[in-house]
């Protein structure tokens, strides 16, 4: 069977099962090794008041948070990108 993917989508390798994770999007359900993971530093203050009180010379606390997405929530987020069939097929590090 022709493959879109040399990894299918996935990163299991020949691992058989592996547990499942709630898209952040939709609440989709989806393989942890399939879903997207997505890390980024959030500023509990309002963005303007985060602003001025950077400007006075303040350090303002971010935490990181993590989210999972489903493949077709990452893609309408702009997480990730379509990719073309040459740049996706053998693409990575093993070709
Ligand atoms: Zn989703």
């Amino acid at each position: 069977m022709p493959k879109k993917r040399k990894s299918r989508g996935r990163s299991k390798g020949d691992k058989g099962k592996s547990g499942r994770v709630q898209c952040d999007g939709c609440g989709a359900w989806v393989p942890r090794d399939k879903a997207i993971k997505v890390t980024k530093p959030v500023s509990i203050l309002e963005p303007q008041l985060a602003r001025e009180l950077q400007k006075q010379g303040a350090l303002i606390y971010r935490r990181v948070v993590m989210k999972y997405y489903c493949v077709s929530c990452a893609i309408f987020q702009r997480v990730v990108k379509v990719r073309a069939k040459d740049e996706r097929k053998f693409g990575g590090p093993l070709r």
